[in-house]
């Protein structure tokens, strides 16, 4: 931050960091309040979205929307007034007074008066070359956006931990049986969840296992699981895979300069969209780690906006 000269740098009334559904929202409230936002779209324009297809819990969209397409309506939405949204990815900020300093790509400085985060959470994935192959096409991380395709068919979570015991309960509502793979020989979760996991008849535990591949041409077909005892490997045959293996919230850049939760959620005021950085928003899934869903995220979005314009109204 030191060696990059701000004198000269770009200023803006309110700069966006993230362009999924928050920030767009974000984006579309602060530039019909005329103050002309800018937002840098971060590593995946559109955020989490653009990785599901059909997404049919989105009110306005009775037929469903496919999330890709869904992101670009609200960009076009966004820019039809005036948001200016840009490529790059804010790569460091210093937020100790206003306005605040951030560099984009490493390299661009640019001075703002406000800030709204909405930098998103990325699900966590095993990291297997298949896997990747085969997101959105039985490999999930979103029981709540992708389960309802999987009605009468076997699936399968993978992990041990609260978002876990969520995904494969949500799941036997659809599905006719839920395995919960687990590389260990005890959960993580919570007792509650717990409890509802083991007593459900639809879920089986799979201790010990580790999936070590993903099998299928087109749409997942199988599961390749390796015993993490005795080393002993198999394949299952199963139509879908949920990642159940925790989210991280892209926040590094933000853990010098505001509060966040030991799981790296930024913490905001109730009711509000307040960070402990007057002049600093928060919204979305960076902030949010109890409802992470479009929805919400675009709420909160939304607030975000509406709290940066009066803040400025007040300081005018
Ligand atoms: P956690 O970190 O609690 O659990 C992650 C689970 O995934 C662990 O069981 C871990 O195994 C397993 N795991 C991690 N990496 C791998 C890997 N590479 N391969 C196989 N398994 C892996 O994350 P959660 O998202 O479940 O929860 C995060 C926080 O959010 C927690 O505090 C949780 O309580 C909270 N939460 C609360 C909810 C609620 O109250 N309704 C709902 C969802 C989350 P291991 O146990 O061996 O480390």
């Amino acid at each position: 931050m030191n060696q990059i000269d701000f004198s000269t740098a770009e200023r803006h009334k309110v700069v966006i960091v993230g362009s999924g559904p928050a920030g767009l929202t974000a984006a579309l409230y602060a530039s019909r309040s005329n103050l002309e936002p800018v937002v840098f779209q971060g590593p995946e324009p559109g955020g989490q979205l653009i990785t599901t297809t059909d997404v049919e819990n989105y009110p306005g969209y009775p037929d469903g929307i496919m999330g890709p397409e869904m992101m670009q309506q609200f960009e076009e939405q966004a820019r039809r007034f005036g948001a200016d949204l840009r490529w790059g990815t804010v790569t460091s900020i210093d937020l100790s007074g206003t306005p605040f300093k951030m560099i984009v790509d490493e390299e661009t400085p640019i001075i703002a008066d406000t800030v709204i985060i909405s930098t998103g959470a990325s699900a966590q994935y095993l990291g297997l070359d298949n896997e990747k192959r085969l997101l959105g096409r039985g490999v999930s991380a979103c029981a709540t956006c992708d389960g309802a395709f999987f009605k009468d068919q076997e699936v399968a979570v993978v992990g041990g931990g609260d978002t876990a015991m969520e995904e494969a309960l949500f799941l036997t509502r659809f599905a006719s049986k839920v395995y919960l793979i687990h590389r260990r020989d005890s959960l993580r979760a919570s007792k509650i969840m717990q409890d509802r996991v083991i007593a459900s008849e639809k879920i089986e535990i799979l201790w010990n296992r580790a999936v070590i591949d993903v099998l299928g041409e087109n749409d997942v077909s199988g599961v390749r699981l390796k015993d993490t005892v005795s080393g002993e490997e198999n394949d299952m045959d199963l139509q879908g895979l949920f990642l159940g293996i925790g989210h991280k919230p892209n926040t590094d850049i933000f853990k010098d300069w505001l509060n966040l939760d030991s799981n790296g959620y930024i913490q905001t005021e109730p009711d509000s969209t307040y960070t402990g950085v007057s002049g600093v928003f928060a919204c979305g899934d960076a902030q949010d780690h109890v409802y992470r869903q479009a929805v919400t995220a675009a709420g909160t979005g939304c607030m975000a906006a509406i709290d940066a314009e009066r803040w400025l109204a007040e300081r005018e």
